[in-house]
C-alpha cells in the first residue's frame, strides 16, 4: 500500500502535497476505492480514495498496530567527519529516534559554521525523511541546526544522558537510568565525537542534570555507540 507523511484536515479529508499527488494519480494511477496509508503528526490512519479527478482521499480509521515508541528519544550526536552523520541519522530514524542535535562539541574536528543551514543538513534532513518513510514510521524525526555543546545542555528534556566510556561497571548501564522511567519523560542522549568528550564536558553536562552511561566494556565507535544507545533505549522502552 502506498504510504505518506500528510496533513489531515478536520473533516477527515488528506492533505498531500503536490508532488505526492502527481505522483498517485500519473505514476500509480490509483483508483476510487483504493487504500493508502497517511502518517500525520506520530499516528497513522488508513484511508480512502474517493475521487481521483480531482484527487480527493478521506480517512477511514486510525492504524490499530502503531510503530512508534512510546517516548520521544533525541540523538544529540557531535558531528562526525566523512559520511557517519548520514549513518547516525539512517539508522537512528529505523531504531525510532524522535529528533536529532548535531553537536559542536570542543573535540568536534569538522568544521561549520552554526549560523548557516548548508547542504549537509539538507541531506540529513532528506534521509530523516526518505528513512522514516522507508521504516514506516508515522512521524519524520526532526534534524535540528547545527548545535553548540552550551545549548544541548540547556535542553527542556526530562532525562538527560550522557554516553562516557569513563563510566564502566554494572550501577551505570542505560537500563539503570530508564529505571522508572515513564512514557511521557522525553530523552536525550549525548554522544560524543571521535576523540570523545573532555573532563570539563563532562563534568559541565552533569552540572546540567546530564547522567553519565555506559554502553559496555569496549569504546565504540562514535557513531556505533550512538545507534547503539537508541537500540538498547527503544528495546527498554518497548518491555
Ligand atoms: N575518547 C575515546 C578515545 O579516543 O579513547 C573515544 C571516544 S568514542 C570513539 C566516541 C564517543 O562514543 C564517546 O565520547 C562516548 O560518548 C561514546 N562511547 C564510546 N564507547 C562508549 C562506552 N563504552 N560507553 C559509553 N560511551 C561510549
Amino acid at each position: 500500500m502506498q504510504r505518506f507523511f500528510a496533513k489531515i484536515n478536520d473533516d477527515g479529508s488528506v492533505f498531500l502535497t503536490n508532488e505526492d499527488e502527481r505522483h498517485l494519480v500519473s505514476s500509480v494511477r490509483i483508483k476510487v476505492g483504493e487504500n493508502v496509508e497517511i502518517a500525520d503528526d506520530g499516528k497513522s490512519y488508513l484511508a480512502e480514495v474517493v475521487s481521483t479527478s480531482p484527487l480527493k482521499i478521506k480517512v477511514v480509521k486510525p492504524v490499530e498496530f502503531e510503530r512508534e515508541i512510546d517516548s520521544k528519544v533525541s540523538l544529540a550526536f557531535s558531528l562526525l567527519k566523512g559520511d557517519h552523520n548520514e549513518l547516525v541519522v539512517m539508522k537512528g530514524t529505523e531504531l525510532g529516534a524522535y529528533s536529532f542535535y548535531p553537536v559542536i562539541s570542543e573535540r568536534t574536528i569538522v568544521k561549520v559554521d552554526a549560523k548557516t543551514e548548508d547542504n549537509r543538513l539538507k541531506r540529513l534532513r532528506s534521509i530523516a525523511k526518505s528513512s522514516a518513510q522507508q521504516s514506516r514510521r508515522s512521524l519524520i524525526p526532526e534534524v535540528h541546526g547545527y548545535t553548540s555543546y552550551k545549548s544541548v545542555l540547556e535542553t527542556s528534556h526530562k532525562i538527560k544522558l550522557i554516553a562516557y566510556e569513563g563510566e564502566s561497571g554494572s550501577s551505570n548501564t542505560l537500563k539503570k537510568a530508564l529505571e522508572g522511567h515513564k512514557k511521557d519523560e522525553d530523552i536525550i542522549v549525548l554522544i560524543g565525537p571521535e576523540g570523545g568528550f573532555s573532563n570539563k564536558e563532562v563534568e559541565e553536562a552533569m552540572k546540567h542534570g546530564f547522567k553519565p552511561v555506559s554502553l559496555g566494556r569496549s569504546i565504540l565507535r562514535a557513531e556505533t555507540a550512538s545507534l547503539a544507545s537508541m537500540a538498547v533505549i527503544a528495546d527498554i522502552l518497548s518491555e
